[in-house]
């Protein structure tokens, strides 16, 4: 692979000493491999190997990738399926326990699905993704979601979820993470999910097994779902209750998404272990998590987008949503007592850290979600010459509050383009066929999931459901 230089760019570079994002005005960068060799607003040319691509990016904005931490992607078949409905709903029509979406998909549904959803991400900069892998309905389906995120060109911790069910035991199921993991490709390594061995949501208990399978499945990082307050979990799934089972301890890295209930134990947990949360701003609005602590972690919290069927897939309206959300929730409280606020809470730069430098933090990973010397060459160039972006001083506050997926001209992951041009790069399927291939199996499975079921008189059984003022726009 040739090197590459991108040139005379605004560098968006990251300072270790001061942890925060240090602008270079025009200043170029120079990949070699999968790495970025060198910074510099002087390149000296005996720097450049010789026959080095130089791309020339001057007055366009060099940011970072951006991370997302957690995302299910073998769901973006159901694109504005249910883009009214609350997590209630959600379950029994198109969740992996649905018996209707286990008869609906095939394997390669699965894989078209799961392809489409990091190109989606790659279109739109994201170039590192925590899969929360759980299709895991029937042995066919396994492995087509682990290939989708090898065929992407993305970088995917994929994490499985071992959920035992009555045709698919467990013991099948790690047995075939086990063929997966021995071919395994250097860009997707492996994690695992533990929702389903916890048991928390559903059955089982098999958090040892995920502790012996750490060597031999090569696992890098855990996660899982957690809730808390009134969401019925049984206590499983929070920070606090996963150290009691000393899966801090493994020394991998443990995510937790949404967390919208922690308790001061759990917050002081995250600290302590380092161990992180994935707050997906949009889908806890839509389907009603609710957020409640979010903004008092924020040294130990991510993005993430959860589905790209009824969210935008892009980290920057995650992150745009995040910062905007944080404001109003600490105004509020300034507010509440007769005040009127006389300081912002939160910067654009935090919210850009929360998409990019926090990420990595949460994969213990110093080298991706940052540009300096050393660090994976995972980057994105924001062209900054529509009329959304013109006239921008402040490059990263054009980023967060003014960007969308159309104003990104290059996407590279591990030194390789993915995206160039504005267009993005094939992989063993071209973008043609990719789209024939969504659009069928699309419209086949939404015909046959159009009708949702009934709301469940209590979620899982156990919890109540209450009634939600609604709004109008009607004029009576
Ligand atoms: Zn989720």
């Amino acid at each position: 692979m040739a090197a590459k230089v991108l040139a005379n760019g605004v560098v968006l570079t990251f300072d270790e000493s001061t942890q925060s994002i240090a602008v270079l005005p025009k200043a170029s960068v120079l990949i070699i491999q999968d790495r970025i060799a060198a910074i510099s607003e002087n390149l000296d040319p005996a720097q450049i190997p010789s026959g080095a691509e130089i791309i020339d990016v001057e007055g366009r904005i060099v940011s970072p990738g951006f991370i997302n931490t957690h995302v299910h992607s073998w769901q973006s078949i159901y694109r504005t399926l249910g883009p009214n409905i609350v997590l209630a709903n959600y379950f029994d029509w198109l969740s992996q326990v649905s018996t209707k979406v286990n008869d609906s998909f095939t394997a390669e549904d699965v894989y078209i699905s799961s392809l489409q959803a990091y190109r989606e991400g790659l279109n739109s900069g994201v170039t590192t993704y925590v899969e929360h892998a759980h299709n895991n309905w029937g042995p066919e389906f396994v492995n087509p979601g682990y290939r989708g995120a090898a065929d992407s060109g993305a970088r995917v911790w994929w994490c499985y979820d071992v959920y035992p069910r009555s045709n698919f035991s467990s013991d099948e199921q790690w047995s075939i993470l086990k063929d997966i993991a021995t071919n395994s490709v250097p860009l997707v390594p492996m994690g695992l999910s533990l929702d389903g061995v916890s048991g928390a949501f559903f059955t089982g208990d098999e958090f040892e097994r995920a502790k012996q399978s750490i060597d031999d499945l090569k696992l890098e990082v855990f996660t899982l779902h957690h809730m808390g307050g009134p969401w019925p979990t049984g206590g499983k799934t929070s920070p606090t209750a996963v150290c009691t089972e000393k899966m801090h301890e493994t020394g991998l890295p443990i995510i937790f998404s949404h967390a919208p209930y922690l308790t001061p134990e759990d917050m002081s947990k995250l600290r302590e272990h380092d161990m992180f949360i994935s707050i997906t701003p949009e889908s806890e609005c839509q389907f009603g998590h609710g957020q409640e602590t979010g903004h008092l972690i924020s040294d130990q919290a991510s993005l993430g987008i959860d589905t790209n069927w009824t969210f935008s897939g892009d980290l920057t309206t995650q992150a745009r949503l995040w910062l905007q959300m944080t404001r109003r929730n600490n105004y509020k409280a300034t507010l509440d007592r007769g005040l009127l606020p006389n300081g912002n809470p939160a910067t654009v730069e935090q919210a850009f850290l929360m998409a990019t430098r926090q990420g990595g933090r949460a994969l213990r990973r110093s080298d991706i979600g940052v540009i300096k010397v050393g660090a994976k060459a995972d980057i994105v160039v924001f062209n900054g010459e529509s009329p959304n972006m013109l006239g921008w001083s402040d490059p990263i506050a054009a980023i967060i509050l003014h960007s969308n997926s159309g104003d990104i001209e290059h996407v590279i992951v591990d030194g390789q383009f993915r995206k160039r041009n504005f267009r993005l790069v094939d992989g063993p399927l071209n973008e043609a066929d990719v789209k024939i291939r969504f659009l069928e199996a699309s419209r086949r499975i939404q015909g046959r999931l159009s009708v949702p079921p009934p709301l469940p008189e209590k979620l899982w059984g156990c919890a109540e459901l209450g009634d939600v003022a609604t709004i109008s726009t009607t004029v009576t």
